[in-house]
């Protein structure tokens, strides 16, 4: 069998010199699977759902779309990119200025909360949380009329969390636009919904369960029926994972901020070089925390789920989860953490035997995932 995909590089994509040359500068040279096949869709104009797992390069394929699409002489937004978090706009528009710095006049700002609000907006390229975007549009701040490509990063997210906000967004823009959904997750209902703002949707889609760069553990833990007790037994492995496991950079993942706090603080009495990223931070506290992961200064990071999507920090090699999350879906975004573009990761979930337990073997039911299980601790391991 031949496999024709194997030697396309960007270069044979019939890009525009600015953009390929960008997408070269950046270090990118040949086109993952899922940006060869959304790449010459979207450029066709047509409405795109994407699924691709996490850490596939989503992001430039809506940003050589876009900047394939933008006419910078003109100076108004042409494009809209809407993201479920503070931080993931940030990144999503260091992405685009990367791959755009070769294009002559690109204007692309960040519209978050927690940041003043801006008087008059002229950029090309427009990305931003969707309260602050709905805001600028509604205000008359962000003119809606020449906007001809709207990207919704992380959409089964912004279609769940953001039902409201996102479907007046989509009302506000003119209605002959184009609309690219982005995510590695997509239930049928949600699907069904972003089909429902489309005109009609090519489906580009990858699988989700394949994260086979990642290998995937739960560590049982005994029951216990006191809540501090089993807190204190998780912290206590988790020091023993981080003192063992060999890693470059760890994200921790709690189901509270309380949490949270209490894992990022007891690591740093310990001496680790630890960051924390959650709600309740100011978004400067946030933006410098996401700033140290990226920047390598901190090598252990404790979150929320804020932090479970999207982000891309390429040195991520091991994720720990203190208790399974909330959502099945959940879980794949926090493991896509680590194994970004392929590289080897680990991730290991922490759960009690009990509530716990019986979630984790839900999640690995629903998504249909073998966990490698690592054996309770015996007592005199605890000594
Ligand atoms: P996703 O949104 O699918 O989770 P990202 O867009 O965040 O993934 O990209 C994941 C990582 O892969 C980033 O570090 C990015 O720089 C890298 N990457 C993306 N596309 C390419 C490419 N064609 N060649 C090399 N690295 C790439
Ligand atoms: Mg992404």
């Amino acid at each position: 069998d031949v496999n024709i995909q194997e030697d396309v590089q960007f270069a044979d994509m019939y890009l525009k010199e600015e953009v390929l040359a960008g997408l070269h500068s950046t270090g990118f040279i040949k086109p993952s699977p899922v940006q060869l096949q959304a790449i010459p869709t979207g450029r066709c104009g047509l409405d795109l759902i994407v699924q691709a797992k996490s850490g596939t390069g989503k992001t430039c394929v809506f940003t050589v779309i876009a900047l394939e699409m933008i006419a910078t002489s003109a100076p108004t937004c042409q494009v809209l990119v809407v993201t479920p978090t503070r931080e993931i706009a940030v990144q999503v528009t260091s992405v685009i200025n990367n791959i755009g710095r070769h294009i002559s006049g690109l204007c692309v700002q960040t519209f978050i909360g927690g940041t003043a609000v801006e008087n008059l907006v002229n950029c090309h390229i427009a990305v931003g949380t969707p309260g602050r975007l709905h805001h600028l549009l509604s205000a008359g701040v962000l003119p809606p009329k020449n906007i001809r490509l709207l990207v919704l990063d992380e959409a089964d997210q912004l279609l769940d969390s953001f039902r409201n906000v996102v479907l007046q967004i989509v009302a506000a823009l003119p209605l002959n636009k184009q609309i690219i959904c982005t995510s590695a997750t997509y239930t049928p209902s949600l699907q069904d919904l972003a089909k429902k703002m489309m005109r009609s949707a090519s489906h580009i889609s990858l699988g989700a369960k394949q994260l086979l760069a990642v290998t995937q553990y739960v560590h049982k833990l005994p029951y216990t029926d006191n809540f501090d007790q089993t807190f204190k037994a998780k912290l206590l492995h988790l020091k023993g994972i981080l003192g063992s496991v060999v890693f470059n950079q760890c994200l921790i993942f709690t189901n509270s901020i309380n949490r949270c706090e209490s894992v990022h603080d007891s690591l740093l009495r310990d001496g680790w070089p630890v960051a924390r990223l959650c709600g309740g931070q100011t978004q400067q506290e946030r933006l410098k925390a996401l700033d140290d992961l990226v920047t390598h200064r901190c090598r252990v990071m404790v979150a929320t789920d804020l932090a479970a999507r999207g982000l891309d920090s390429p040195h991520v090699s091991l994720v720990v989860s203190m208790e399974p999350p909330p959502h099945p879906h959940t879980y794949l975004h926090r493991v896509g953490r680590a194994g970004r573009f392929g590289s080897v990761g680990r991730s290991i979930v922490l759960a009690s035997q009990g509530d716990d337990w019986l979630h984790v073997q839900a999640i690995a039911t629903v998504l249909d995932l073998t966990l490698i299980v690592l054996p309770m601790p015996s007592l005199e391991d605890e000594h």
